[in-house]
């Protein structure tokens, strides 16, 4: 399952026309350059039903902040490559019930739609928090959208 904790409403959608970057894939291409970010990656992993270590939550980025990142990602283009490399090293696919229908869960379809999706939201200069469960562990995906402000990585300086 794939959470997207920073959605936000879209210029179009404020002017009521309902407009969103998935009805228009070309909107919002260009937001994570004017907002000047990059990215910090970050896994964690827990055995599958177990709630995350303190400090490892969904509501602990300045925490994750502090520390050296897995990886430092420098486009919308390498965070869905990251995230589609992690997916594909542990994701064991299966089938789930969603509603009344079945539906297959880390198959080509779904990685190629998870990549997309994950692609557009990296390009609003959003953060993207997602999670891949095998049979007996649980990996916890951060990537953490930053500005130069923000930063206090010492590699990213040295770029
Ligand atoms: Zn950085």
């Amino acid at each position: 399952m794939t959470r997207f904790p920073n959605e936000r409403i879209t210029g179009t959608e404020t002017l009521g026309l309902a407009m969103t970057s998935e009805d228009n894939p070309f909107a919002d291409l260009d937001s994570w350059r004017e907002l000047g970010v990059h990215w910090h990656a970050y896994m964690t992993t827990r055995p599958r039903g177990k709630s995350p270590q303190p400090g490892q939550g969904v509501g602990d980025r300045d925490k994750r902040l502090a520390q050296t990142p897995l990886a430092v990602l420098r486009s919308p283009r390498e965070v869905e490559q990251w995230i589609d490399k992690q997916t594909r090293e542990y994701v064991e696919p299966v089938e789930v019930r969603a509603g009344s229908e079945w539906v297959r869960v880390g198959d080509e379809a779904d990685l190629a739609h998870l990549r997309r999706a994950n692609y557009r939201i990296a390009c609003r200069g959003d953060s993207i928090y997602t999670d891949i469960y095998s049979s007996s562990t649980h990996h916890d995906l951060y990537v953490e959208s930053v500005t130069d402000d923000q930063c206090t990585n010492t590699a990213c300086k040295n770029v």
